[in-house]
């Protein structure tokens, strides 16, 4: 299977390098920054310069001593007294979802008081429809610095997966892309009520369902036939240990890493006891929990999506609220703020490996994908995480959990050349993040806001 992915990949890359070539007919590019940040070490290199071959990183350092490294015809890119970063990573993404906060009415009334017909909604659109909609979200992300996604589940059957492909292929502008195709899970977990004489077709097309540890081995292998990176796995105390090993093991004989949603403490057990990868969200997480993730190497994917009053600004933008529902948003903005004010500093201290994700799947009016997905993580800074560390969450430490450490995630000879540049210092200010001026993938630069005219 991963000899034809190889075979697959290099038949990509043929006509990509082709192009690229009579795009640019000078392969190789200086790139000179007033400052260069090292996330793992915290190093600043000033002044920095890195010179770019065939959309790799070939040499860094002092620009006096890169310069003439290059060969004759070098373009130069100078970016003034900007600072480099590696390419930012997002851990957790949905580029196939948009979801549209639904009026008060509409959640009162057809939905218990609970706010999931939304996704129902989404997940019963045409496939064509939402990868279009995947290449809009996926070209907003890399142009506010994410050159790799990791996109975790709500993408029909394969959208993510070609998705992924059509960037590959330069077909359309977008991050690297890890898919997992569909979520496994158990049934009866996300949508209820489905008109019966569809609900199959829908469930089939979003999700895989298991029940026994022979199903969850055949839902790995379904994915893989349509080439996912990574399996994604929902656990709400409705899957057991032996089901979600059976996924691990299958997804591990296939070189796959898999990354579990998990909220409550005992399906955070679960994914600890069957040997995830990663566990996405972890909200309950215990302090011994924490100690066993970090002796088994265990990521925690941390997605500080509703910290920073992230709901009530969405809502205010987006519907008109009853001082009832107004209030308690309030109420549950402050839990959040005050749950993530909690966990952040023991995952922290506990020395487990971390990385975060904005886990993003809504429409923020005013704001594209991109935009959105960098605020959100920026409000790690709030919630007790140095500027170092949210950088790290975002580069380095984000590429080890991936398993792409050697590709992505630092600014050093033999990576992709995936940078992004701040005008300001991201150390002193965090929220300069959000203001990324400068991108290059694979040594293409996506946008120059700091190009002198
Ligand atoms: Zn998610």
């Amino acid at each position: 299977m991963k000899q034809t992915r190889i075979i697959l990949l290099l038949a990509l890359l043929i006509p990509f390098t082709g192009k690229l070539a009579a795009q640019s007919p000078a392969q190789a590019t200086f790139v000179k920054a007033g400052r260069l940040l090292d996330p793992r070490t915290g190093n600043v290199l000033s002044p920095a310069a890195v010179l770019i071959e065939g959309g790799k990183i070939k040499e860094v350092g002092s620009p006096a001593q890169v310069q003439g490294h290059g060969p004759t015809g070098v373009k130069v890119i100078d970016l003034g007294h900007a600072t480099l970063l590696p390419g930012l990573i997002d851990g957790h993404t949905h580029l196939l979802l948009d979801v549209i906060v639904p009026p008060e009415a509409e959640i009162a009334r057809h939905s218990n008081g609970i706010f999931a017909p939304s996704q129902l909604l989404a997940i019963a659109e045409s496939p064509t429809k939402r990868v279009l909609l995947g290449a809009q979200l996926a070209r907003e992300d890399l142009e506010s610095g994410f050159t790799t996604v990791r996109n975790l589940g709500h993408s029909g059957v394969d959208g993510d997966a070609a998705l992924r492909d059509a960037i590959n292929a330069g077909r359309i502008p977008g991050p690297r892309i890890l898919a997992s195709g569909r979520k496994i899970m158990a049934l009866g977990s996300y949508v209820q009520n489905l008109n019966p004489a569809l609900a199959e077709a829908i469930l089939q097309q979003e999700f895989l369902p298991i029940d026994s540890p022979d199903r969850a081995r055949q839902a790995v292998r379904q994915n893989v036939f349509y080439n996912v990176d990574v399996i994604k796995v929902t656990v709400g105390g409705d899957i057991s240990v032996p089901e979600l090993t059976a996924v691990v093991e299958e997804a591990h004989r296939q070189h796959l890493k898999v990354a579990v949603h998990a909220i409550d403490t005992p399906s955070i057990q679960t994914a600890i006891d069957a040997g995830a990868d990663s566990i996405e969200h972890g909200d309950q997480v215990t302090d011994e929990q924490l100690k066993q993730m970090h002796d088994k190497g265990i990521f925690f994917d941390l997605t500080p999506t509703f910290a920073g009053s992230f709901f009530m600004k969405m809502n205010e933008l987006s519907i008109v609220m009853s001082p009832a529902f107004r209030a308690r948003n309030t109420e549950a903005d402050a839990r959040d703020q005050k749950h993530y004010a909690d966990l952040v500093p023991r995952v922290l201290k506990s020395g487990v490996k971390f990385a975060a994700g904005s886990d993003m799947s809504w429409f923020y009016p005013g704001k594209t994908r991109g935009q959105n997905s960098v605020a959100t993580i920026v409000n790690l800074r709030d919630a007790g995480m140095s500027p170092l560390d949210v950088i790290r969450a975002i580069t380095t430490n984000a590429a080890e959990m991936l398993g792409w450490q050697d590709r992505i995630g630092r600014i050093e000879p033999g990576k992709f050349a995936d940078l992004v540049a701040v005008a300001g210092d991201p150390i002193a200010d965090i929220t300069e993040l959000e203001r990324i001026r400068f991108v290059m993938k694979d040594g293409q630069v996506v946008r120059n806001d700091l190009a002198s005219p």
